[in-house]
């Protein structure tokens, strides 16, 4: 099996609500907030990792093809019409010949407008770019709040570039490989990305895309 090309999708990714994308527990400060978003390690910049992005166009179009094993878990069919296979990589399956996971999702960085943003809070107003909010369980019986737990979001607003490679082989059919990438893009556009989308979080909405420099809508 011989790779043809590749074809870049770009595109700016656009937080309509805050979003929440949990950092790892060894990110947690002393006196920090419950629950943390992950932030580059050096800068301390959120960020949206492609495993992130990925992961929830992965499962979305599990759902609308129905492609998810019984106990559900992801497809690891590795037969060559599943496209959730050959596009994201069989799960768990070490024997197939579908080539390599056609997609490559890069972590997803502020694009310049909002790093601008960013900078300009921290370093003149010695504000914090990353919105904090606090949930409340209401106890039922009581009408009572307990446990208020913090959690971090980047703010509604905030713009992230984003990059997806899309490797075509020689045996592929290119057009219906581009068709299921944009239509798991409009798939976390109609549902969310991130933690706390049933409570609001993680709505986030795709402008100026471009394959290969290409605009394009979805
Ligand atoms: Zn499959």
């Amino acid at each position: 099996m011989k790779l043809k090309e590749f074809k870049k999708i770009t595109g700016t990714l656009k937080c309509d609500t805050g979003l929440h994308i949990g950092g790892s527990a060894e990110q947690i400060e002393i006196g920090g907030v419950d629950l943390p978003i992950i932030k580059h390690p050096v800068t301390g910049e959120p960020f949206i990792p492609g495993s992130s992005l990925k992961g929830k166009m992965r499962s979305q179009m599990e759902k609308k093809l129905g492609k998810f094993s019984s106990d559900g878990k992801p497809c690891g069919c590795g037969q060559p019409d599943c496209l959730v296979c050959k596009v994201f990589g069989p799960h768990m399956n070490p024997r197939h010949n579908l080539g390599s996971t056609r997609i490559l999702v890069r972590d997803a960085s502020f694009n310049e407008k909002t790093k601008e943003e960013y900078e300009k809070l921290a370093k003149e107003k010695g504000l914090s770019y990353i919105e904090k909010k606090t949930e409340n369980l209401v106890l039922r019986t009581t009408g009572t709040a307990k446990d208020p737990r913090s959690q971090e979001r980047v703010p509604s607003g905030a713009e992230f570039d984003i990059e997806i490679v899309v490797q075509i082989y020689e045996t592929d059919n290119e057009n219906n490989l581009i068709d299921f990438v944009k239509e798991g893009l409009r798939q976390v556009q109609s549902t969310y990305l991130g933690g706390f989308g049933s409570r609001g979080s993680g709505k986030v909405s795709f402008h100026d895309m471009k394959l290969n420099g290409t605009p394009f809508s979805l």
